[in-house]
């Protein structure tokens, strides 16, 4: 038996990674359920470079996808960061931000936030953008500004990187594929040995894949999986991803009250105070009118 990590998906066979970093085609025991890519599993060899995988360590945090049936797909595994890509183009809104941050606290990972394509961005630009990112930053998330194409910041984000197991997601076109190709110089190699060990092509490799960086650390990319969009989550998720306004939350006059109109309103007395951001109390407030019955007044 030997212990390895789940590099990435091949149908319904996995491509084993071992310590040595030695690839294996692993089949998986049918009761050990769906398995993601960076899970850490024990398994027997059952020929030169292939294996049976029989089971799998606890994870400390799971990424999973809705799919066709509306069911939970485990789609990355052992996650310890995601960052969140936005661009000048296409501008994201606050809500958007918020709702990955949200998601992203939902798996219990810590979240940063990464501006690209800064390249574009003139000094009065650079005013705005500082301004409307100075709330999440202020909120404790890191804050990266970078551009793939001039390789401003990438020293920065590599080592916001290192020694954790990340995923990169953000809307089509923020320049995620940019920044992973930036970011992995060796990607082609990888692939390359991921499509021997398939003994499949090397443009099959559309599923999750984990990536080493250079530098320490691993990316998961999962491409179908970069527009992460909100599962199922609770109001404690929802609190879990407003910090900044789940403290105040209980402190109203009135048990029950909405955060709308109501006097001695904790969250609108803090809003008013500067202590929380007024488009971030009207995203939570959105939100929690989108949880409907899952979330009752706090
Ligand atoms: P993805 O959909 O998030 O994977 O985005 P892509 O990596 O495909 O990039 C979308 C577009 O943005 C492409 O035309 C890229 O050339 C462009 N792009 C990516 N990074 C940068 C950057 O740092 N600066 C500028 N100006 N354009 C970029
Ligand atoms: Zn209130």
């Amino acid at each position: 038996e030997s212990t390895g990590r789940v590099i990435a998906h091949h149908g319904p066979a996995l491509i084993v990674e071992d310590s040595a970093g030695r690839l294996y085609r692993c089949t998986v025991r049918q009761n050990l359920g769906r398995l993601a890519c960076g899970d850490q599993v024990i398994w027997q060899t059952s020929g030169a470079a292939e294996g049976v995988i029989v089971a799998v360590v606890e994870r400390r945090s799971l990424l999973t996808r809705l799919d066709y049936n509306g069911q939970p797909r485990p789609v990355a595994a052992n996650l310890d960061r995601v960052a969140v890509v936005l661009a000048p183009q296409p501008e994201p809104s606050e809500a958007l931000i918020d709702r990955y941050l949200v998601a992203i606290a939902a798996i219990g990972v810590q979240g940063l936030l990464v501006l690209n394509k800064v390249d574009l961005l003139d000094a009065s630009a650079r005013a705005i953008w500082a301004e409307r990112l100075e709330t999440y930053h202020g909120i404790g998330y890191p804050l990266l500004w970078v551009s793939s194409h001039t390789a401003h910041g990438l020293d920065a984000l590599r080592t916001g990187l290192r020694g954790c197991v990340s995923l990169l997601v953000g809307q089509s076109g923020v320049g995620k594929s940019s920044l992973i190709k930036a970011l992995l110089p060796d990607r082609e190699i990888r692939i390359q040995a991921l499509s021997a060990v398939t003994g499949h092509g090397a443009h099959t490799t559309t599923t999750s894949t984990l990536y080493h960086l250079p530098g320490g650390g691993d990316l998961i990319d999962t491409p179908g999986v970069r527009s992460f969009e909100l599962g199922a989550m609770g109001r404690d998720d929802l609190e879990r991803g407003f910090m900044d306004i789940a403290r105040y939350l209980g402190r109203c006059r009135f048990s029950d009250c909405g955060h709308h109109h109501e006097p001695d309103c904790a969250l609108r007395d803090a809003m008013a105070r500067g202590d929380i951001a007024p488009r971030r109390l009207a995203s939570y407030l959105e939100l929690r009118a989108a949880l409907g019955a899952a979330a009752k007044p706090g």
